[in-house]
C-alpha cells in the first residue's frame, strides 16, 4: 500500500466554519518526493497541518491513510509517532530551551514509543554529532536555545536537524525555502537529499522553482481552491514558471 493514500479530502476551519479543502487527492509511495506548488491561499497549508494533525482544522469527507492507518483519527502526538514530520513555515522560537534537550527530549518519546530505551545524554550526544555531520550543520547548534536569535537561514537549518534527528516516515516541508539566500537553499537542499530512503517520502510545498533544481521531485502537483488540479513530472515546476498558475489549472 502508499505511505500516503489521501482520497477526496475535504476540510473546514473549525473557527470559521469555512471550507478549505474541496475534494483532494493524493497518493506517495515511500521513496518519492512530491512537490506542492499553486497560488497563495488554495490550501497548501492547510493540508499540511491536517496532515499534522493540526486541531484547527476538521475533515468533514474524505479521507488520508498513512501506511494503511487512518490518519485523521490520530492526535497530533500520535501523527508524529506515527511518522509524520512537518517543517513549519514560521518557526517557534523556545527561550531558555536548550536545542539539545529540545531533540534529547523528542527522540526519546519516539524511542518509547517504538518500545526502544531512551538514550543516555552520552548516547544522545553521539546521535546528534552524527546527524549534524550528514546535514552538514555545526554542532554548535546543538548547545543553543531552540530558535532563539537565529537568523531566518539557521531556523530552516534546524528544521533540517530536527528531521534528521527524528527520522520520518513522511516529512512535509511548507516553504521551507521562502526568503533563503542561495548558501542556506543549498543547505536545506543537501540536508532533505542526504535524508532521502527508500522508505521514507517528502512532500516539498514551494512558490519556486529554484528548490526543485536541487530537491528533485518525482512529481509536482499544482494545486488551486482547495484541491490538486495538475500533477507532472519536474518539468511541469518549469513550465509553471513560465506560464504561472492561472494557465496551468485550465
Ligand atoms: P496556502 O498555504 O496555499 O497559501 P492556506 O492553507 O494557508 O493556503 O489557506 C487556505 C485558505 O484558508 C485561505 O483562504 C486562508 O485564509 C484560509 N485559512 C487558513 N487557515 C485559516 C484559519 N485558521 N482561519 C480562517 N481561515 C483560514
Ligand atoms: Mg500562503
Ligand atoms: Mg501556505
Amino acid at each position: 500500500s502508499a505511505l500516503l493514500e489521501v482520497q477526496g479530502l475535504e476540510a473546514v476551519v473549525s473557527e470559521a466554519s469555512k471550507t478549505i479543502l474541496r475534494g483532494l487527492d493524493l497518493t506517495v509511495r515511500a521513496g518519492e518526493v512530491h512537490a506542492i506548488m499553486g497560488p497563495n491561499g488554495s490550501g497548501k497549508s492547510t493540508l499540511s497541518k491536517i496532515l499534522a494533525r493540526h486541531p484547527a482544522y476538521e475533515v468533514v469527507g474524505g479521507s488520508a491513510l498513512l501506511e494503511g492507518e487512518d490518519l485523521i483519527a490520530m492526535e497530533p502526538v500520535e501523527a508524529a509517532r506515527a511518522g509524520v514530520f512537518l517543517a513549519f513555515q514560521y518557526p517557534v522560537e523556545l527561550p531558555g530551551v536548550g536545542n539539545s534537550d529540545f531533540l534529547r527530549i523528542m527522540v526519546n518519546e519516539k524511542r518509547k514509543a517504538e518500545g526502544l530505551p531512551e538514550l543516555d545524554p552520552l548516547e544522545f550526544l553521539g546521535m546528534a554529532t552524527r546527524k549534524c555531520e550528514v546535514v552538514q550543520m555545526d554542532t554548535a547548534f546543538l548547545s543553543r536555545n531552540v530558535n532563539e536569535g537565529f537568523s531566518g537561514g539557521e531556523k530552516k537549518r534546524n528544521e533540517i536537524l530536527q528531521m534528521a534527528m527524528l527520522e520520518p516516515k513522511l516529512a512535509i516541508l511548507d516553504e521551507t525555502d521562502s526568503g533563503l539566500d542561495i548558501d542556506a537553499l543549498r543547505t536545506i537542499s543537501d540536508g532533505v537529499n542526504s535524508l532521502r530512503r527508500e522508505d521514507n517520502a517528502f512532500i516539498v510545498i514551494t512558490h519556486y522553482q529554484r528548490l526543485l533544481d536541487y530537491v528533485k521531485p518525482d512529481f509536482v502537483h499544482v494545486m488551486d481552491n482547495g484541491r490538486i488540479v495538475k500533477t507532472g513530472g519536474p518539468d511541469l515546476a518549469l513550465e509553471l514558471e513560465e506560464t504561472g498558475y492561472v494557465t496551468a489549472s485550465t
